[in-house]
């Protein structure tokens, strides 16, 4: 088995093309076969070296990985124009004179007539040599049916005559998608061609190349399309589409690996997958047939999974570049992975769990002043005064600390929270936070005192 990838370096890396990705792959690694990545950037006026950086990123962050270099279409252009030539010379296909006028004039006029715009063939029969300007056409059967067994939709068939003679070779000398992805998939070896279900309707022009070609047809499976929660079409109006936007705001590649498998494949009910596991388990005859909602409540829960399963120090590592971002010192790795665990339960993503940690970092904390009205009212302000004198030195352990809430509490005759919150606040400019020891033991008492003298000059 032989598997690809071919994305068109048109744009980034978006959630659909990332699971397309994913299923090649693990098709094949499931069967012990080859996955390769060809780069189709022969449309060279929407392609950009850029995009192409961006695919093969989000592909390595993710963990799918190909075997050998990555092929660039562009840089076969010698083995199309063979395969041109060996289908020109069997008579499957032939020069077009056409002009762009005609096949506008004849397109306008199949649209008034509500019809599908289709090549009327003036050229099929003319045997005309190449021309400037002329293109290759297909010399598509004019009878017959065009049948193939979806791997993921079950049995599919095209009646000939619905397909024209489409366009192999453009006027400029370039391969169309259609005899490019052909001549690369057939030369290339691949015997499983998994895409999304945009394509169905190549598949059957493409079969037909193949048999003109007199070549081995390879398994075609189409994957139903992403859906957002409104059941359109996913795009961005549902949020983020690309892979790296999925990095940036704090995913783990896990998480959204397994969360791609599980957009359209199951095992079971269950949800939870490494890559071994899906690679183990994977089969297209899993794959449902209907569209697949992108439900982000689930990529969400699976990331605070995966982000609760990381070990302190890899998650440690993974937040420090979203603080030095924004230009705080590196605290140094044990500190750092105290913090990850305070906030480590409190956010599901890396950036939510960097932003309920960043009041550990803050040279000064800009305190909300409703809270600060509310809380450093004068007795507010009594209470945090009497933290003053505990926490001057050291740092309580968890035990101590929560017997000085309770004795000062006790004293005032209110209940635990009316004391810590005015610490709280002054601690972390928040109402809600991590435990206050744990707080205090890593900001340190100099850090404390500081942020409690800073709440009491606070004027509310
Ligand atoms: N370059 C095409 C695309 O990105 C490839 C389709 C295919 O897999 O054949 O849609």
């Amino acid at each position: 088995m032989k598997t690809r990838f071919a994305p068109s370096p048109t744009g980034h890396l978006h959630i659909g093309g990332a699971r397309t990705a994913l299923f090649n792959f693990l098709l094949s690694r499931n069967a012990g076969g080859e996955f390769v990545l060809r780069i189709e950037d022969t449309d060279a006026a929407r392609s950009e070296a850029a995009y192409t950086e961006d695919i093969l990123r989000a592909l390595d962050w993710l963990g799918i990985v190909h075997d050998g270099e990555p092929v660039f279409q562009s840089r076969r252009a010698e083995i199309h124009r063979e395969l041109t030539e060996r289908m020109l010379a069997a008579g499957k296909a032939y020069h077009c004179h056409c002009s762009q006028e005609r096949i506008d004039e004849i397109r306008k006029s199949a649209l008034e007539r509500k019809e599908k715009p289709r090549y009327d063939g003036k050229c099929r029969n003319l045997g005309l040599p190449a021309a400037p300007g002329s293109v290759v056409r297909f010399k598509s059967p004019e009878t017959g049916e065009t049948f193939w067994n979806d791997l993921i939709k079950g049995p599919v068939s095209f009646a000939n005559e619905e397909l024209d003679d489409l366009v192999m070779v453009r006027a400029d000398g370039l391969p169309t998608y259609n005899w490019a992805a052909v001549a690369d998939d057939h030369s290339m070896g691949i015997t499983h061609v998994v895409r999304g279900d945009d394509h169905v309707n190549n598949t059957p022009r493409q079969i037909l190349l193949y048999e003109a070609l007199d070549a081995p047809i390879p398994a075609f499976g189409h994957v139903p399309m992403i859906l957002g929660g409104d059941k359109k079409r996913l795009s961005k109006r549902h949020g983020a589409t690309s892979v790296m936007a999925y990095e940036e705001a704090g995913y783990l590649p896990e998480a959204l690996a397994n969360y791609l498998a599980r957009l359209g494949w199951s095992s079971g009910d269950r949800e939870i997958f490494s890559m071994d596991e899906m690679i183990k388990l994977f089969s297209l005859s899993s794959v449902g047939k209907s569209a697949a909602i992108f439900d982000k409540d689930k990529l969400d829960w699976l990331n605070s999974h995966y982000i609760k399963e990381s070990s302190p120090s890899r998650l440690a590592s993974l937040l420090l570049p979203r603080f030095e971002e924004k230009g705080y010192a590196n605290p140094g790795e044990k500190v750092l992975e105290e913090i990850v665990l305070t906030v480590r339960e409190r956010g599901k993503t890396l950036a939510e769990m960097a932003r309920k940690a960043d009041f550990y970092f803050r040279k000064t904390l800009t305190l909300n002043p409703g809270d600060a009205k509310k809380l450093l009212t004068p007795e507010g302000k009594d209470i945090l005064r009497s933290f003053v004198e505990p926490l001057r030195n050291a740092a309580p352990s968890d035990e101590d600390f929560n017997r000085l809430l309770e004795t000062l509490a006790a004293s005032r005759g209110v209940g635990k929270g009316a004391v810590a919150q005015p610490l709280r606040l002054a601690l972390t400019g928040e109402t809600a936070s991590p435990g206050l020891s744990d707080i205090g033991r890593i900001l340190g008492p100099e850090v404390v005192t500081q942020r409690i003298n800073a709440a009491l000059e606070h004027e509310a």
